[in-house]
C-alpha cells in the first residue's frame, strides 16, 4: 500500500471523527458481545470455572447481556454444561454455532446442516436459547449457490444469521498468549492484556467509520470474541476502554434485530465483517483492518515480542 493511500485513509479518519464530535447530533456508538466456541480446554493462569466467572462478571460490571454461541462439542462435560448453565442463569443469551465447528466453505452442504440440527437439539433446553446461527470461521458457504442454500435452510427451519461488524482477532492474540503460558506459566501477561485493549479499541473505530461511510452511523455493532483465557483476564480492561472511548453496551439479542443484520449480500462472506462483504459489493473502499492488524495482528505482535 502507498504512502498517498495511506496519508488518504488517515486523513479521512481523521475528518470523519472531527465530524462526529462538532455535529450537533453526533452518532451514537453502540455495541454488544458475541462470544463463540466455549472452547474451555485451557487451563493455565485460570482453569475453565474461573475464566468463564471472570469473562461473567465484567458484562455485570456492564449490565451488558451479550451472547454467546456455543459449539455443542466442547460443552459434552460437566463443566461445560455448569458454563452454559451460567450464561442462561445471567441473562445472556445463547445461540447456534454448530455441534462440531466445520468449515462450511470446505464440507458438503448436507453435513452442515445436520451438524446445526445436532447443535439445535444440544442447547434448546437452555433458557436465553435462540434460533440465531453463527457460521464457523464467518464462513457462509463459499459459493453462492451454497450461500443460497443455506439462507433457504435457515428460513424453512426458523434459523437467523448472527453477523459480526467488528473481529477483535482474539482467537490469535490468545493462540499466542497460550504458547508463552505453556513455555512459562508464571510469566507477565500484561503485555498481551495492552496490546488486546489497544487492537479491540482500533479495530471497533475503523468498523464505526465504515458503517458511517455505507450509511448506519447509528447501527448497533456485533463484537466477534471466543470463550478464551485472553477475555477471562482482560474483557474487563476492554470493556472499560470501550465505554471511555465513547461506546454505549446494548444488549446483543437487541442488537442483532437492526436490519443490517436481515441483509442478505450478494458476495458469500468466507469469514469477513459483514461491513466489508456489504462495502465490497457496493464499491466503497475497504481494507478489512487497520494495518496494524493485517495477518491477525502478526506483524504488530512480532515487533512488540509477544
Ligand atoms: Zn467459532
Amino acid at each position: 500500500m502507498s504512502m498517498n493511500r495511506r496519508g488518504f485513509l488517515v486523513g479521512s479518519a481523521a475528518l470523519a471523527v472531527t465530524a462526529c464530535r462538532t455535529a450537533s447530533s453526533k452518532p451514537v456508538k453502540t455495541i454488544a458481545i458475541t462470544m463463540d466456541d466455549f472452547n474451555l480446554g485451557f487451563d493455565i493462569r485460570l482453569d475453565s470455572l474461573a475464566r468463564n466467572q471472570a469473562i461473567l462478571d465484567a458484562f455485570a460490571a456492564h449490565n451488558h447481556k451479550a451472547a454467546g454461541f456455543v459449539t455443542g462439542q466442547f460443552i459434552e462435560s460437566d463443566v461445560g454444561r455448569a458454563v452454559v448453565q451460567s450464561w442462561a442463569s445471567a441473562g445472556h443469551m445463547l445461540g447456534n454455532h454448530t455441534y462440531t465447528h466445520m468449515n462450511s466453505s470446505d464440507e458438503p452442504v448436507d453435513i452442515i446442516k445436520a451438524d446445526i440440527l445436532k447443535n439445535h437439539a444440544a442447547m434448546k433446553g437452555y433458557a436465553g436459547y435462540q434460533p440465531y446461527f453463527r457460521f464457523p470461521y464467518l464462513a457462509e458457504g463459499g459459493t453462492m449457490d451454497k450461500v443460497n442454500d443455506y439462507r433457504a435452510f435457515m428460513d424453512a427451519n426458523g434459523f437467523k444469521n448472527a453477523p459480526v461488524t467488528i473481529d477483535s482477532i482474539d482467537w490469535y492474540t490468545t493462540d499466542r498468549l497460550e504458547k508463552r503460558l505453556k513455555s512459562d506459566p508464571n510469566t507477565d501477561t500484561s503485555s498481551y492484556g495492552d496490546y488486546y485493549v489497544k487492537a479491540v479499541l482500533e479495530i471497533a473505530q475503523y468498523k464505526h467509520d465504515l458503517a458511517v461511510r455505507l450509511g448506519y452511523p447509528d447501527m448497533p455493532h456485533s463484537l466477534l470474541m471466543h470463550h478464551n483465557i485472553l477475555n477471562g483476564l482482560y474483557l474487563r480492561d476492554v470493556m472499560d476502554a470501550l465505554v471511555a472511548d465513547g461506546w454505549q453496551f446494548i444488549d446483543a439479542e437487541t442488537m442483532l434485530t437492526h436490519p443490517v443484520y436481515n441483509l442478505r449480500p450478494n458476495i458469500p462472506n468466507r469469514g469477513r465483517s459483514v461491513l466489508s462483504v456489504l462495502a465490497q459489493e457496493r464499491g466503497v473502499a475497504d481494507q478489512g483492518f487497520p494495518k496494524a492488524y493485517h495477518g491477525f495482528g502478526k506483524d504488530t505482535m512480532d515487533a512488540l515480542g509477544l
